[in-house]
């Protein structure tokens, strides 16, 4: 007798059509109450979390099923910032082929590098924009936070509010409790507008360590989307998390003394607390596949993860549509994640180190190399010269605290 899939999910107690519509309202969205319930009652693969994991990964499974993003605050303002030579499916606010760094070197002179970075970029893109792209790409969204999962054999039920839905794989990529950490990084940031010309468009400033702090690793960070419009980072990097008001009181100071942007008006503001550690990812649990930050993608000496999150997003996809299973995952090798550890060690216990090791990480090496070798893509011998090209006593000192430890 052939069963059909709306027989099967009635035999395990899944309401579908008119019944669902009738047992459970559904929530306040895009979805008609009919047309909700249809679309959570017979998904192939959920994806927990409409973030920047959550949409980059509906995107790439939406070529091999039919894919729905559960996600309670939909809505967000946020961007994402990126290097790549290839651009993200996405429309970007702005793109720039040159770097700038401002930094102290190891002899104590500041230097000011200013680096073309052909064929690479530095681009922008707002959740909006990758939203759109998900729905033009067919992947339903529902304005509901999951519960609980339980694990039923070949398919999870996903438990949000008052209903329940089947999937085949679920992609989940809510924050986990406790992440490791080593260090944080934290952020506060604001999008401007200046009443005066005052950001050179096409050339981002990757870091500013003239925004340095005396007890950690701090500097600006710039990305202009015109000569009067940019979002303008504080970013910090220490053993705790730093305090809201005193980033935000750096980021003041920041603005005003070393960008001199004159008088401005705030677009949107962003904050937020990153632990970074050099270890191995929260483990999935059968068809629960973890993703993004939970799924230890974020690059952990730098804190970026969209570039990874989207290869991450490709080789699932590739994999659902080779194996039917989700066995192709981006992962870091042994090399990079000890070089990743030594340095978050030297953050942690040497601060002081870090900026003389970016003017000789910057200065003695083309940016391609970095930009390939900070995206674990650089060839052997790259990489060897990039470590040749350091400051040796701060990473050597790290990695005898690690040995021991
Ligand atoms: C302020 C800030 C700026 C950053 N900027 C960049 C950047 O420019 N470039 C870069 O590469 N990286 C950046 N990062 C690092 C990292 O890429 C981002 O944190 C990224 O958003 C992580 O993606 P994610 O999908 O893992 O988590 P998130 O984007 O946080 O997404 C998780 C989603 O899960 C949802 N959720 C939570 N609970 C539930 C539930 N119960 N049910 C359903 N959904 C739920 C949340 O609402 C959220 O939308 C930044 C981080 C921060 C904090």
């Amino acid at each position: 007798m052939l069963v059909t899939r709306e027989q099967r999910l009635h035999s395990r107690g899944v309401q579908t059509g008119s019944a669902a519509c009738s047992a459970r309202s559904a929530p306040e969205g895009r979805y008609s109450p009919c047309s909700y319930a249809e679309a959570v009652a017979a998904p192939n693969a959920v994806v927990i979390g409409g973030g920047a994991s959550g949409m980059l990964t509906a995107l790439a499974l939406s070529t091999t099923m039919p894919v729905q993003i559960l996600e309670p605050l939909p809505g967000s303002e946020r961007r994402w910032a990126y290097w790549s030579r290839d651009p993200l499916p996405v429309g970007h606010i702005t793109s720039c082929a040159a770097l700038e760094l401002h930094l102290r070197r190891e002899d104590g002179r500041q230097a000011a590098l200013q680096r073309v970075i052909d064929p690479y970029r530095f681009r922008v893109f707002s959740a909006a924009a990758l939203r759109s792209a998900t729905e033009a790409a067919g992947v339903r969204w529902a304005d509901v936070a999951v519960d609980r999962l339980e694990l039923r054999g070949d398919e999870v039920v996903v438990h949000y509010g008052r209903g329940h839905t089947l999937a085949a794989w679920v992609f989940d990529s809510r924050p986990v409790e406790q992440e490791p950490a080593t260090v944080w990084m934290s952020f506060s940031g604001v999008e401007i507008r200046t009443d005066d010309a005052v950001f050179p468009p096409g050339r981002a400033t990757y870091m500013d360590f003239r925004a340095r702090a005396r007890d950690h690793v701090r500097f600006g960070y710039v990305l202009p989307s015109s000569s009067r419009t940019a979002l303008v980072e504080l970013v910090s990097f220490a053993p705790r998390g730093v305090p809201v008001a005193a980033r935000e009181q750096g980021l003041r100071r920041y603005l005003s003394d070393v960008i001199g942007a004159g008088r401005y008006d705030v677009l949107r503001r962003e904050s937020g607390d990153i632990p970074l550690a050099a270890v191995n990812a929260t483990p999935d649990r059968g068809r629960v596949i973890r993703i993004g930050r939970s799924a230890g993608i974020l690059k952990p000496s730098t804190g970026f993860g969209v570039t990874r999150m989207w290869r991450d997003a490709r080789l699932l996809a590739r994999a659902m549509a080779l194996d039917g299973r989700p066995d192709q995952r981006l992962r870091s090798g042994p090399g990079y994640r000890y070089l990743d550890a030594v340095f978050l060690e030297v953050i942690r216990a040497q601060p002081e180190a870090i900026e003389p090791a970016m003017a000789a990480l910057f200065g003695g090496n083309p940016p391609q190399r970095v930009l390939r070798f900070l995206d674990e893509e650089a060839s052997l011998p790259e990489v060897a010269a990039i470590v040749a090209s350091m400051p040796k006593q701060p990473f050597l000192a790290a990695a005898a605290r690690l040995r021991q430890s």
